[in-house]
């Protein structure tokens, strides 16, 4: 293989893909996939909606680029509708899913410093959690392969057992100012936080004068057939970072807060480039008015049931393979026997795109817009790929 020009930091497929249609993805040799990774939850929309195509094209006919030194096209629609549709009065745009959880963590940060309490800047955070590559949300997730080689580990981030209460109330103390936690665990593995636990966290901010955030950059905006995953526990946070399917596609990220929670964020404090450019803006909108139509987001909750039951028809008739279904909506998890980078290389060799995750989870993540058929087509090919991995078992068996 020749050199590469680029970084050494991706382990790539070698796939390259030419163009998308809906949930497929046509590589440059014209094999067909079934994108069941969206390009790890992004493309909410699937690719080429022609929605969104037409936003952007629009768009990008009349400004590209101002930098939020001026009001920026779009900024404020879509930021009142999203604070309109959940607990949020405010909405700060970034580029990312990191920089939304910096956001989010600074905000938290300045609310307790304005609150006379500079010495509050711990964020508690959970084994498994993944916030972010920046060097503040590599120390939030805790994760020693993400932590290592990078310098002293950023101080302010405590991390303790997820569902692990007394862990809890025993790291929280005067310098804690907030505690943050994913819904549903992506990166970790499609790990579910029960309701009960995430209202015993609501609890302990409120009786404790602490923020609570939710980092809904991978459940949110629709994948589990709500717009936000936490909807379903009817616990809502103070402070909430989004990104991954509100652009649909093209980066945009979003920290949400209470106008309590924000309060601190006055100007000079924070700011961004690029963050929340006319066309992230304009796809942004264009997103939501797709998710926000009715009956958008029952669907994704009726596919996402039925998806997860025929899944867990194969998990029985394959359980060599696979050993459990989780998760919600169209954010699903197989757990697997086998190592999850097989299955998810042999299921591309049948022609579907799922994405490994830690806790040996493959990730199926399809756009929300996929239909029953290809529902069923996914599986029949998740089908075929269990049946070759047993084969090659079978094969293996023998050989030895
Ligand atoms: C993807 C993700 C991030 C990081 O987003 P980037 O856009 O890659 O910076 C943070 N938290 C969660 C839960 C994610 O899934």
């Amino acid at each position: 293989m020749s050199a590469s020009a680029l970084f050494g930091t991706y382990a790539r497929s070698g796939l390259e893909f030419d163009h998308g249609e809906g949930v497929w993805l046509v590589a440059s040799d014209g094999r067909r996939f079934l994108d069941c990774g969206s390009g790890i939850a992004v493309n909410a929309l699937g690719h080429s909606h022609p929605h969104l195509v037409e936003a952007l094209k629009t768009q990008a006919e009349k400004l590209w680029h101002v930098s939020n030194l001026h009001p920026v096209a779009g900024q404020e629609r879509l930021g009142r509708r999203l604070a309109d549709v959940t607990f949020a009065d405010r909405v700060f745009f970034t580029n990312s899913g990191a920089e939304a959880m910096e956001a989010a963590i600074k905000t938290a940060r300045r609310y307790q410093y304005d609150q006379g309490h500079p010495e509050r800047f711990h964020v508690v955070t959970f084994e498994g959690a993944f916030h972010g590559r920046t060097l503040a949300t590599i120390a939030a997730g805790g994760q020693a392969k993400y932590l290592e080689g990078f310098g002293p580990k950023a101080p302010g981030f405590d991390q303790v057992p997820t569902g692990d209460l007394e862990a809890l109330k025993q790291v929280i103390g005067p310098q804690t100012a907030a505690i943050a936690i994913e819904p549903i665990q992506g990166e970790g593995g499609v790990r579910e936080v029960p309701a009960e636990f995430l209202r015993q966290l609501r609890k302990i901010c409120d009786d404790e004068g602490l923020l609570l955030i939710f980092d809904e950059i991978q459940t949110g905006v629709g994948r589990t057939g709500k717009l936000f995953a936490h909807e379903w526990s009817g616990v809502n946070p103070d402070i909430m970072a989004i990104a991954k399917g509100i652009g649909g596609g093209f980066p945009v990220g979003a920290c949400l807060a209470t106008a309590e929670a924000s309060a601190g964020m006055v100007p000079g404090t924070h700011g961004t480039t690029f963050g929340g450019n006319p066309l992230a803006m304009a796809v942004g909108n264009a997103v939501l008015d797709v998710i926000l139509a009715d009956e958008f987001l029952d669907a994704v909750k009726s596919k996402g049931l039925s998806f997860k039951q025929k899944l867990a028809g194969l998990v029985d008739n394959h359980p060599k393979v696979l050993s459990d279904v989780r998760g919600t909506g169209l954010m699903l998890g197989l757990k697997c026997v086998v190592p999850v980078a097989e299955l998810v290389s042999m299921a591309r060799e049948h022609g579907l795109l799922a994405v490994p995750a830690g806790d040996n989870v493959v990730r199926i993540m399809p756009p929300l817009t996929i239909s029953e058929e290809e529902i069923s087509e996914a599986v029949a090919r998740l089908e075929a790929a269990a049946q070759s991995l047993e084969q090659k078992m079978t094969l293996e068996g023998a050989a030895e």
